[in-house]
Protein backbone atom coordinates (compact mmCIF):
# COMPACT_ATOMS: atom_id res chain seq x y z
CA UNK A 1 0.00 0.00 0.00
CA UNK A 2 0.73 3.84 -0.75
CA UNK A 3 2.36 5.30 2.42
CA UNK A 4 0.06 7.97 4.00
CA UNK A 5 -0.14 11.55 2.27
CA UNK A 6 2.16 14.15 4.09
CA UNK A 7 -0.30 17.25 6.03
CA UNK A 8 2.42 20.29 5.21
CA UNK A 9 1.50 22.09 8.00
CA UNK A 10 4.38 24.92 7.23
CA UNK A 11 2.54 25.13 3.39
CA UNK A 12 -0.96 25.58 5.45
CA UNK A 13 0.32 27.62 8.13
CA UNK A 14 1.56 30.03 5.36
CA UNK A 15 -1.64 30.31 3.70
CA UNK A 16 -3.06 31.19 6.69
CA UNK A 17 -0.82 34.20 7.22
CA UNK A 18 -0.99 35.39 3.94
CA UNK A 19 -4.95 35.49 4.79
CA UNK A 20 -4.24 37.45 7.67
CA UNK A 21 -1.60 39.92 5.55
CA UNK A 22 -4.16 40.66 3.34
CA UNK A 23 -7.34 40.75 6.05
CA UNK A 24 -5.07 43.21 8.17
CA UNK A 25 -4.11 44.91 4.42
CA UNK A 26 -7.95 45.75 3.75
CA UNK A 27 -8.89 46.66 7.51
CA UNK A 28 -5.81 49.39 7.14
CA UNK A 29 -7.10 50.57 3.70
CA UNK A 30 -10.65 50.56 4.79
CA UNK A 31 -10.35 52.34 8.14
CA UNK A 32 -7.15 53.22 8.84
CA UNK A 33 -6.36 50.47 11.82
CA UNK A 34 -4.68 47.36 12.32
CA UNK A 35 -4.81 44.68 15.08
CA UNK A 36 -2.71 44.72 17.75
CA UNK A 37 -1.29 42.10 19.69
CA UNK A 38 -0.07 42.29 23.10
CA UNK A 39 2.40 39.66 24.61
CA UNK A 40 3.67 39.33 28.25
CA UNK A 41 6.36 37.23 29.79
CA UNK A 42 7.05 37.05 33.12
CA UNK A 43 10.60 35.29 34.09
CA UNK A 44 13.39 34.66 31.69
CA UNK A 45 12.72 31.48 30.54
CA UNK A 46 14.63 30.97 27.24
CA UNK A 47 12.20 28.73 25.21
CA UNK A 48 9.60 31.18 26.49
CA UNK A 49 11.75 34.30 24.77
CA UNK A 50 12.43 32.03 21.93
CA UNK A 51 8.08 32.07 21.76
CA UNK A 52 7.55 35.27 22.11
CA UNK A 53 9.92 36.31 19.65
CA UNK A 54 8.54 34.28 17.39
CA UNK A 55 4.92 35.63 17.94
CA UNK A 56 6.27 39.00 17.29
CA UNK A 57 8.09 38.63 14.09
CA UNK A 58 4.92 36.95 12.87
CA UNK A 59 2.81 39.53 13.56
CA UNK A 60 5.25 42.09 12.20
CA UNK A 61 5.10 40.31 8.74
CA UNK A 62 0.96 40.16 8.88
CA UNK A 63 1.25 43.94 9.71
CA UNK A 64 -0.21 43.58 13.17
CA UNK A 65 1.16 45.58 15.69
CA UNK A 66 2.72 44.13 18.47
CA UNK A 67 3.11 45.05 21.94
CA UNK A 68 5.29 43.29 24.86
CA UNK A 69 5.97 44.24 28.39
CA UNK A 70 8.75 41.53 30.22
CA UNK A 71 8.61 41.13 33.57
CA UNK A 72 11.20 39.68 35.71
CA UNK A 73 10.42 36.40 37.31
CA UNK A 74 10.20 37.62 40.74
CA UNK A 75 7.54 40.26 39.30
CA UNK A 76 4.60 40.20 41.85
CA UNK A 77 1.10 38.69 40.62
CA UNK A 78 -0.06 42.34 41.06
CA UNK A 79 2.14 43.40 38.59
CA UNK A 80 1.09 40.95 36.66
CA UNK A 81 -2.31 41.68 36.85
CA UNK A 82 -1.35 45.55 36.34
CA UNK A 83 -0.20 45.25 33.02
CA UNK A 84 -3.10 43.16 31.62
CA UNK A 85 -5.57 45.74 32.74
CA UNK A 86 -3.86 48.20 30.79
CA UNK A 87 -3.51 46.29 27.55
CA UNK A 88 -7.38 45.54 28.71
CA UNK A 89 -8.44 49.11 28.32
CA UNK A 90 -5.88 50.19 25.16
CA UNK A 91 -8.16 50.17 22.33
CA UNK A 92 -4.87 49.71 19.71
CA UNK A 93 -4.58 46.10 21.32
CA UNK A 94 -7.07 43.71 20.23
CA UNK A 95 -5.00 40.33 21.72
CA UNK A 96 -3.26 40.06 24.83
CA UNK A 97 -1.29 36.52 25.63
CA UNK A 98 0.41 35.34 28.86
CA UNK A 99 2.89 33.63 27.93
CA UNK A 100 2.62 30.41 30.16
CA UNK A 101 4.10 28.85 32.34
CA UNK A 102 4.56 31.44 34.37
CA UNK A 103 6.56 31.35 37.63
CA UNK A 104 4.87 29.52 40.33
CA UNK A 105 3.97 32.45 42.39
CA UNK A 106 1.91 33.29 40.31
CA UNK A 107 -2.03 31.92 40.40
CA UNK A 108 -2.43 31.16 36.27
CA UNK A 109 -5.97 30.90 36.40
CA UNK A 110 -5.89 34.42 38.26
CA UNK A 111 -4.21 35.90 35.23
CA UNK A 112 -6.02 34.29 32.57
CA UNK A 113 -9.41 35.24 33.99
CA UNK A 114 -8.03 38.67 34.50
CA UNK A 115 -7.62 38.97 30.76
CA UNK A 116 -10.73 40.57 28.91
CA UNK A 117 -12.44 37.92 27.04
CA UNK A 118 -12.92 40.40 23.88
CA UNK A 119 -9.07 40.11 24.13
CA UNK A 120 -8.03 36.36 25.14
CA UNK A 121 -6.71 35.20 21.97
CA UNK A 122 -5.18 32.12 23.38
CA UNK A 123 -8.61 31.22 24.18
CA UNK A 124 -7.76 29.98 27.68
CA UNK A 125 -10.71 32.81 29.89
CA UNK A 126 -13.17 30.35 31.37
CA UNK A 127 -15.90 32.39 29.40
CA UNK A 128 -14.22 31.00 26.22
CA UNK A 129 -13.47 27.90 27.52
CA UNK A 130 -17.11 27.42 29.05
CA UNK A 131 -18.52 28.29 25.07
CA UNK A 132 -16.31 26.03 23.51
CA UNK A 133 -18.07 23.14 25.93
CA UNK A 134 -21.92 24.45 25.52
CA UNK A 135 -23.90 23.84 22.80
CA UNK A 136 -25.78 26.57 21.00
CA UNK A 137 -22.69 28.75 22.15
CA UNK A 138 -20.01 30.10 20.71
CA UNK A 139 -16.57 31.43 22.38
CA UNK A 140 -15.05 34.39 20.63
CA UNK A 141 -11.93 32.69 20.31
CA UNK A 142 -10.41 29.56 20.27
CA UNK A 143 -6.85 28.08 21.72
CA UNK A 144 -4.47 28.47 18.88
CA UNK A 145 -3.09 25.02 18.57
CA UNK A 146 -6.23 22.89 18.53
CA UNK A 147 -8.14 25.44 16.34
CA UNK A 148 -4.57 24.49 14.27
CA UNK A 149 -5.15 20.77 14.11
CA UNK A 150 -8.78 21.29 12.97
CA UNK A 151 -7.85 23.82 9.95
CA UNK A 152 -5.00 20.90 8.94
CA UNK A 153 -7.74 18.45 8.33
CA UNK A 154 -10.06 21.48 6.86
CA UNK A 155 -7.49 22.29 4.42
CA UNK A 156 -6.16 19.02 3.53
CA UNK A 157 -9.94 17.75 3.04
CA UNK A 158 -10.06 15.18 5.73
CA UNK A 159 -14.07 14.56 6.72
CA UNK A 160 -14.76 15.35 10.50
CA UNK A 161 -18.68 14.68 10.81
CA UNK A 162 -19.39 11.23 11.74
CA UNK A 163 -16.40 10.22 12.30
CA UNK A 164 -14.30 8.31 15.38
CA UNK A 165 -11.59 10.54 16.51
CA UNK A 166 -9.76 10.17 19.33
CA UNK A 167 -7.71 12.33 21.30
CA UNK A 168 -4.48 11.01 23.01
CA UNK A 169 -3.98 13.79 26.23
CA UNK A 170 -6.70 16.07 27.98
CA UNK A 171 -4.57 18.97 28.53
CA UNK A 172 -6.29 22.57 29.15
CA UNK A 173 -4.08 23.83 26.16
CA UNK A 174 -4.26 21.10 23.49
CA UNK A 175 -6.36 17.92 24.23
CA UNK A 176 -9.88 19.24 26.06
CA UNK A 177 -9.98 22.01 23.10
CA UNK A 178 -9.16 19.53 20.41
CA UNK A 179 -11.81 17.19 21.33
CA UNK A 180 -14.29 20.17 21.92
CA UNK A 181 -13.96 21.05 18.27
CA UNK A 182 -13.95 18.01 17.07
CA UNK A 183 -17.61 17.31 18.96
CA UNK A 184 -18.57 20.47 17.61
CA UNK A 185 -17.89 19.18 14.46
CA UNK A 186 -19.80 16.37 14.40
CA UNK A 187 -16.97 13.57 15.55
CA UNK A 188 -17.69 10.97 17.76
CA UNK A 189 -14.91 12.12 20.21
CA UNK A 190 -13.00 9.69 22.96
CA UNK A 191 -10.10 11.09 24.87
CA UNK A 192 -7.55 8.99 26.30
CA UNK A 193 -5.11 9.51 29.16
CA UNK A 194 -2.27 8.74 31.59
CA UNK A 195 -5.11 6.56 33.66
CA UNK A 196 -6.72 5.14 31.02
CA UNK A 197 -5.57 1.23 30.62
CA UNK A 198 -6.19 0.53 26.87
CA UNK A 199 -5.05 3.48 24.92
CA UNK A 200 -3.90 1.45 22.15
CA UNK A 201 -6.70 -0.41 21.47
CA UNK A 202 -8.67 2.78 21.78
CA UNK A 203 -6.75 4.67 19.47
CA UNK A 204 -7.23 1.63 17.08
CA UNK A 205 -11.31 2.39 16.29
CA UNK A 206 -10.25 6.24 15.12
CA UNK A 207 -9.67 7.60 11.82
CA UNK A 208 -8.63 10.88 13.16
CA UNK A 209 -6.05 10.55 15.84
CA UNK A 210 -4.70 14.32 17.74
CA UNK A 211 -1.62 12.82 19.47
CA UNK A 212 -1.11 15.50 22.74
CA UNK A 213 0.58 13.22 25.64
CA UNK A 214 4.01 14.90 25.44
CA UNK A 215 5.55 11.80 25.63
CA UNK A 216 8.27 11.19 22.59
CA UNK A 217 7.30 8.57 19.85
CA UNK A 218 4.46 7.07 21.46
CA UNK A 219 1.87 6.45 19.45
CA UNK A 220 2.74 3.87 17.01
CA UNK A 221 2.13 2.43 13.88
CA UNK A 222 0.59 -0.81 15.16
CA UNK A 223 -2.12 1.43 17.56
CA UNK A 224 -3.70 2.87 14.09
CA UNK A 225 -6.17 1.84 12.14
CA UNK A 226 -5.52 1.18 8.40
CA UNK A 227 -6.35 5.15 6.62
CA UNK A 228 -6.20 6.76 9.69
CA UNK A 229 -5.34 10.96 9.79
CA UNK A 230 -2.75 11.46 12.44
CA UNK A 231 -2.63 14.94 13.67
CA UNK A 232 0.94 14.95 16.18
CA UNK A 233 0.93 17.65 18.12
CA UNK A 234 3.54 17.14 19.87
CA UNK A 235 7.56 18.76 20.08
CA UNK A 236 10.28 16.21 21.63
CA UNK A 237 13.95 16.84 21.21
CA UNK A 238 15.16 13.42 20.98
CA UNK A 239 19.49 12.53 20.79
CA UNK A 240 20.73 12.55 17.68
CA UNK A 241 24.54 12.62 17.23
CA UNK A 242 24.42 13.14 13.37
CA UNK A 243 23.09 16.52 13.66
CA UNK A 244 24.55 19.83 14.76
CA UNK A 245 22.59 20.73 17.81
CA UNK A 246 23.07 16.66 18.62
CA UNK A 247 19.50 16.23 18.76
CA UNK A 248 16.28 16.64 16.21
CA UNK A 249 12.46 16.83 17.29
CA UNK A 250 10.48 14.35 17.28
CA UNK A 251 6.66 14.37 17.76
CA UNK A 252 4.17 12.17 20.53
CA UNK A 253 3.97 9.54 17.65
CA UNK A 254 6.23 7.02 15.85
CA UNK A 255 6.64 8.90 12.64
CA UNK A 256 7.92 5.88 10.90
CA UNK A 257 6.15 2.97 11.57
CA UNK A 258 2.62 5.47 11.61
CA UNK A 259 3.31 6.83 8.03
CA UNK A 260 3.01 2.80 6.93
CA UNK A 261 -0.22 2.27 8.07
CA UNK A 262 -2.14 6.24 8.81
CA UNK A 263 -3.84 7.48 5.49
CA UNK A 264 -2.35 11.02 5.89
CA UNK A 265 0.07 11.96 8.67
CA UNK A 266 2.11 15.73 10.09
CA UNK A 267 5.19 15.37 10.08
CA UNK A 268 7.08 17.26 13.11
CA UNK A 269 8.71 19.53 12.55
CA UNK A 270 6.74 21.47 9.94
CA UNK A 271 3.15 19.61 10.59
CA UNK A 272 0.75 21.77 13.75
CA UNK A 273 4.12 23.88 14.87
CA UNK A 274 3.60 26.23 12.66
CA UNK A 275 -0.28 26.44 12.59
CA UNK A 276 0.11 27.50 16.19
CA UNK A 277 1.21 31.28 15.37
CA UNK A 278 -0.75 31.41 11.90
CA UNK A 279 -3.63 30.91 14.07
CA UNK A 280 -2.73 33.30 16.74
CA UNK A 281 -2.62 35.89 14.02
CA UNK A 282 -6.05 34.82 12.86
CA UNK A 283 -7.71 35.33 16.06
CA UNK A 284 -5.96 38.46 16.55
CA UNK A 285 -7.04 39.95 13.10
CA UNK A 286 -10.33 38.90 14.31
CA UNK A 287 -10.53 40.07 17.43
CA UNK A 288 -9.49 43.57 15.76
CA UNK A 289 -12.56 42.89 13.21
CA UNK A 290 -14.88 42.16 16.19
CA UNK A 291 -13.72 45.18 18.20
CA UNK A 292 -14.47 47.47 14.48
CA UNK A 293 -17.39 46.04 13.89
CA UNK A 294 -16.14 44.33 10.39
CA UNK A 295 -17.52 40.73 11.40
P1 LIG B 1 0.65 18.04 28.96
O1 LIG B 1 1.86 17.38 29.51
O2 LIG B 1 0.03 19.18 29.63
O3 LIG B 1 -0.49 16.93 28.78
C1 LIG B 1 -0.22 15.65 28.32
C2 LIG B 1 -1.48 14.83 28.36
O4 LIG B 1 -1.17 13.53 27.86
C3 LIG B 1 -2.04 14.65 29.76
O5 LIG B 1 -3.44 14.81 29.72
C4 LIG B 1 -1.65 13.22 30.12
O6 LIG B 1 -2.59 12.55 30.92
C5 LIG B 1 -1.62 12.56 28.76
N1 LIG B 1 -0.74 11.40 28.78
C6 LIG B 1 0.47 11.27 29.36
N2 LIG B 1 0.94 10.02 29.24
C7 LIG B 1 0.01 9.34 28.56
C8 LIG B 1 -0.10 8.00 28.14
N3 LIG B 1 0.87 7.10 28.41
N4 LIG B 1 -1.20 7.63 27.46
C9 LIG B 1 -2.20 8.50 27.21
N5 LIG B 1 -2.15 9.79 27.59
C10 LIG B 1 -1.06 10.20 28.26
O7 LIG B 1 1.03 18.40 27.46
P2 LIG B 1 0.37 19.47 26.42
O8 LIG B 1 -1.03 19.10 26.15
O9 LIG B 1 0.70 20.84 26.83
O10 LIG B 1 1.25 19.14 25.15
C11 LIG B 1 1.19 17.91 24.48
C12 LIG B 1 2.31 17.82 23.49
O11 LIG B 1 2.16 18.83 22.52
C13 LIG B 1 3.70 18.01 24.05
O12 LIG B 1 4.59 17.16 23.32
C14 LIG B 1 4.02 19.47 23.78
O13 LIG B 1 5.40 19.68 23.64
C15 LIG B 1 3.29 19.68 22.49
N6 LIG B 1 2.81 21.04 22.24
C16 LIG B 1 2.96 21.54 20.99
C17 LIG B 1 2.45 22.77 20.64
C18 LIG B 1 2.60 23.24 19.24
O14 LIG B 1 2.49 24.41 18.97
N7 LIG B 1 2.83 22.35 18.27
C19 LIG B 1 1.75 23.62 21.61
C20 LIG B 1 1.55 22.97 22.89
C21 LIG B 1 2.08 21.74 23.18
P3 LIG B 1 -2.98 13.03 32.43
O15 LIG B 1 -3.94 14.16 32.25
O16 LIG B 1 -3.61 11.82 33.00
O17 LIG B 1 -1.70 13.43 33.07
Amino acid sequence: RAEAKLIDGKAIAADVREEVRVGVAQMKEKIGKVPGLAVVLVGERKDSQTYVNAKKKACAEAGIDSFGTDLPGDATEEEVLKVVADYNADPNVHGILVQLPMPDHIDEERVLGAISYEKDVDGFHPLNTGRLAQRGREPLFVPCTPRGCIELLERSGIEIAGKEAVVVGRSNVVGIPAAMLLQRRDATVTIVHSRTPNSEEIVRRADIVIAACGRMEMVKGSWLKPGAAVIDVGINAKDDPSKKLGYRLVGDADFESCKEVAGAITPVPGGVGPMTIAILLKNTMEGAMRAYGMM
